[in-house]
C-alpha cells in the first residue's frame, strides 16, 4: 500500500526470460512471474524449483524482497538457494548485478545479492534476476502418513529432515487435514523428486516403514494429488470466505523442534479464543535439521479489529515463546517492531548502514524497513 512517501514503479513489462542451458541459469526480467519462469525452463528441458503456492502471481522481484519459499523448500531450499544474482538500480549505482554467474555458487567473496533477499524495495529497483535450474527429475516417491498425534508426526518429520529430506515435507494438523482434504489428521505428506526410479522405489519403502515405526497408517498416495491440487485452489475457497461474510489471513512463523508442539497448540488455543475467529488451521511446511516453519490459517469475521487482534496475540506468542515472527513471507509493515525485536540492535543499525550506503539519496525511504532505518540512524 503505498503511502505519500512512496516511489511507486511498475516492472510488470520486464518479462523477457533467456534460458543459459550450459550454465543452467534462467536470466529473467523482474515482472516475470514465476509460472512463466518455471514453464520456460521446461521447455528447455530443465526444471525450476521454487514453487509458492503464489505460482501464478508473485514476480520474480516480488518472491526475491520477500524471502520467499516453495514447495519443494525441504529439498532444493528457499529463494537464497536459487538466486544467482540480482541486477538492481539504487540511488547510488546506475545498473549493477550482486552475485555473478562466473561460479556455479553465485559468489565469490561477501555474497552482496544476499543483501536484497527480503529487502522489500528498501534499497533500490531489482530489474533482473538469475536463478539456478536442474535437470528434470525422472523417479518420484510419494508416502501420506496418518499419525497418531502431532507429537509423533513432528517426531517423523524431524528425523526425515536430517539426513534424507523429501523435497516436499509437510505436517497437516487434524483441522487442516479434516477441512482441506477431508481426511482425519494429523497428516504427515512426503515426496521425493529422484534422478531415477531405483530411488523412488527405496524411498518410497524406507518412509513407509518410518510411518508405520511412529505409529502411523500409510494412506493412499492420491491423498497428495489432492492436496497438490486443493494448494492451488485458493482462490475459489477465499471466494466462498468472502461471501459468507469471513476472512482468512496466514502467520508464516519458525521455530526449533523443541518448540513446535508447544507453539502450535498455545497458539491455536490463544487465537480461537479470540472473539470473531471461527477457525485455526495448522500445518508445518518448511523444514530444517534444527526446526521449520509453522504456518497458520485464521478464518474469521471480515473485520480489521479481530485481524488486529489476531496478529497482536500471534506475535506477543511468538516473542515470549522464543521462536520467529516471519519465515517467508516477509516482514513489510505489519511485523517490522516485532521481526527488529528479533534482531539483534547492532545487526539492525549495521543493515540500515548498508542500505543508506546503497540509496544515499534515500529515494527509497518510503518503504517500511527504511522509515525504521531512519528513525534507528538518527536516533
Ligand atoms: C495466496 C498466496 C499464497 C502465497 N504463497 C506463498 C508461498 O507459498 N511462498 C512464499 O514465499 N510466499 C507466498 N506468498 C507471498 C507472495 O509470494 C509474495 O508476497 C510475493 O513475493 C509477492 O510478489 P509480487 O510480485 O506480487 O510482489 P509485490 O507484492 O508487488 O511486492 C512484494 C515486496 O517486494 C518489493 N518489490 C516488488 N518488486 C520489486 C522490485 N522490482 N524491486 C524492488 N522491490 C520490489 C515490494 O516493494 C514489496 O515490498 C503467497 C501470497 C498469496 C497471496
Amino acid at each position: 500500500m503505498p503511502s505519500r512517501e512512496c516511489v511507486v514503479v511498475s516492472v510488470a513489462r520486464l518479462k523477457e526470460v533467456s534460458i543459459d542451458v550450459s550454465r543452467m541459469i534462467a536470466h529473467v526480467g523482474a515482472g516475470t512471474r514465476i509460472s512463466e519462469i518455471a514453464n520456460a525452463s521446461l521447455k528447455a528441458g530443465l526444471y525450476f524449483p521454487l514453487l509458492p503456492q503464489s505460482f501464478e502471481l508473485a514476480s520474480a522481484a516480488g518472491i526475491v524482497s520477500t524471502l520467499g519459499s516453495g514447495l519443494l523448500q525441504p529439498g532444493t531450499g528457499n529463494v537464497e538457494d536459487v538466486v544467482q544474482y540480482i541486477d538492481i538500480v539504487t540511488s547510488g549505482t546506475e545498473l549493477i548485478r550482486l552475485g555473478t554467474d562466473v561460479t556455479p555458487r553465485g559468489c565469490i567473496g561477501p555474497c552482496l545479492h544476499y543483501l536484497i533477499l527480503g529487502a522489500e524495495g528498501s534499497a533500490g529497483v531489482i530489474v533482473g534476476v538469475g536463478f539456478r535450474l536442474r535437470m528434470k527429475p525422472r523417479g518420484e516417491a510419494r508416502v501420506a502418513c496418518r499419525l497418531p498425534n502431532l507429537s509423533k508426526a513432528i517426531e517423523i518429520a524431524r528425523e526425515l529432515s536430517q539426513w534424507n529430506s523429501p523435497h516436499m515435507l509437510r505436517i497437516l494438523d487434524e483441522d487442516e487435514s479434516t477441512i482441506t482434504l477431508s481426511t482425519e489428521g494429523p497428516l504427515l505428506l512426503a515426496m521425493y523428486l529422484t534422478s531415477t526410479t531405483y530411488f523412488s522405489s527405496v524411498l518410497k519403502e524406507a518412509v513407509s516403514k518410518a510411518c508405520i515405526e511412529y505409529g502411523g497408517e500409510v494412506l493412499e498416495d492420491k491423498i497428495i494429488d489432492r492436496f497438490v491440487r486443493e494448494r492451488y485452489r485458493f482462490r475459489e475457497r477465499l471466494e466462498e470466505l468472502y461471501r459468507a461474510g469471513l476472512w482468512a489471513d496466514t502467520i508464516d512463523l519458525a521455530a526449533p523442534w523443541s518448540l513446535m508442539e508447544k507453539t502450535w497448540t498455545i497458539l491455536k488455543e490463544r487465537l480461537s479464543s479470540i472473539e470473531g475467529v471461527i477457525a485455526v488451521l495448522g500445518h508445518a511446511s518448511h523444514f530444517y535439521p534444527s526446526g521449520g516453519s509453522l504456518y497458520l490459517i485464521v478464518v474469521g469475521e471480515a473485520s480489521l479489529k479481530v485481524f488486529g487482534k489476531v496478529w497482536k496475540e500471534a506475535m506477543k506468542t511468538a516473542l515470549e515463546l522464543g521462536v520467529a515472527v516471519t519465515h517467508h513471507h516477509g516482514v513489510g509493515r505489519g511485523k517490522l517492531l516485532w521481526a527488529e525485536k528479533q534482531m539483534s540492535r547492532g545487526g539492525f543499525k549495521t543493515l540500515c548502514s548498508l542500505l543508506d550506503a546503497m540509496d544515499p539519496y534515500r529515494v527509497f525511504r518510503g518503504s517500511p524497513l527504511r522509515r525504521e532505518c531512519l528513525r534507528v540512524l538518527e536516533g
